[in-house]
């Protein structure tokens, strides 16, 4: 039986390749063996995103444009965080509209990396999530509870507590965009546990599973269970070639959100053919 949701590869960069380094990465990757992957790129089962920054979106698109095109296989490319806003007063940050209108259409909220550094509520979260969909943008909502959370049992309530923060609880109109768009496949949310974010400390797949059934279980007390069953759910957290394969093996791990691991180009064909086979 094959696979009822497509499996998404996802890479983010953080703050690592610029301009140069993006078409390098992209010239590596067309060199690679990818057998196999344009089939489950072409047919709609395997997606694949890269969260680059911004001063690659252009250098990025271009070498992603013209591999897609060798390669067959399309690659988009993603923004790391969005605002809540379509302009104003916001030094440094990046509305939807302004992405949009230079083709980034992708986006990256919640990383555990602007919560923790950068003072990401979840509050702040839910506003981006909610004005991004609404502009049209694809968004992957970032959760994941931390190691003192986990050893101090606490991981499922903070689990539950970042997904009600971040998605739409009261308004009727609001849910119903969130809904659909997790049904359209243009909101996911990926689980990453942080202890396991550049640590090379992985969720066993077990751990992986059960987090991903209990978001799945959440998204359907909150959003409906068609929401609940279309959402596409990534695993984050020291995803590697090594490990990629057992996790997507879980009924509930629909593809990974991989940083790393994704910036070299061998590994990340390696993270793609292990997604063209998942997706079979
Ligand atoms: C991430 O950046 O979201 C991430 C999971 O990083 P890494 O794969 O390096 O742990």
């Amino acid at each position: 039986m094959s696979r009822a949701r497509p499996i998404v590869i996802a890479g983010n960069w953080k703050m690592n390749h610029g301009p140069k380094a993006a078409r390098a990465f992209f010239e590596a990757l067309a060199g690679e063996d990818i057998l196999g992957v344009a089939e489950a790129a072409g047919n709609g089962r395997l997606r694949a995103i890269l969260y680059v920054p911004a001063v690659s979106f252009a250098a990025a698109s271009e070498a992603a444009a013209a591999f897609s095109k060798r390669a067959e296989i399309a690659v988009a490319i993603g923004s790391q965080n969005v605002h809540w806003k379509d302009s104003g007063a916001f030094t440094a940050e990046l509305s939807a509209p302004l992405l949009m209108e230079i083709g980034i259409t992708h986006t990256l909220v919640g990383h555990s990396e602007r919560r923790q550094f950068f003072g990401e509520t979840d509050a702040s979260v839910r506003d981006r999530t909610a004005f991004a969909l609404d502009q049209g943008m694809d968004v992957t909502l970032c959760v994941g509870e931390t190691r003192a959370e986990r050893e101090s049992g606490r991981t499922e309530a903070v689990l539950l507590a970042q997904l009600a923060g971040a998605l739409p609880q009261s308004d009727p109109n609001a849910r119903e965009r969130a809904a659909k768009a997790l049904i359209e496949g243009r909101l996911r949310i990926a689980y990453e546990p942080v202890w396991a974010i550049g640590t090379g400390l992985t969720a066993t797949p077990a751990q992986a599973q059960e987090a991903h059934a209990l978001i799945r279980r959440d998204l359907a007390a909150r959003l409906g269970a068609q929401a609940a069953q279309n959402a596409v759910i990534l695993y984050g957290g020291s995803v590697t070639p090594a490990n990629v394969a057992e996790l997507l093996a879980c009924p509930d791990v629909d593809g990974g959100l991989v940083g790393g691991a994704s910036l070299k180009a061998p590994d990340y064909a390696a993270l793609l053919r292990a997604g063209a086979l998942a997706a079979r």
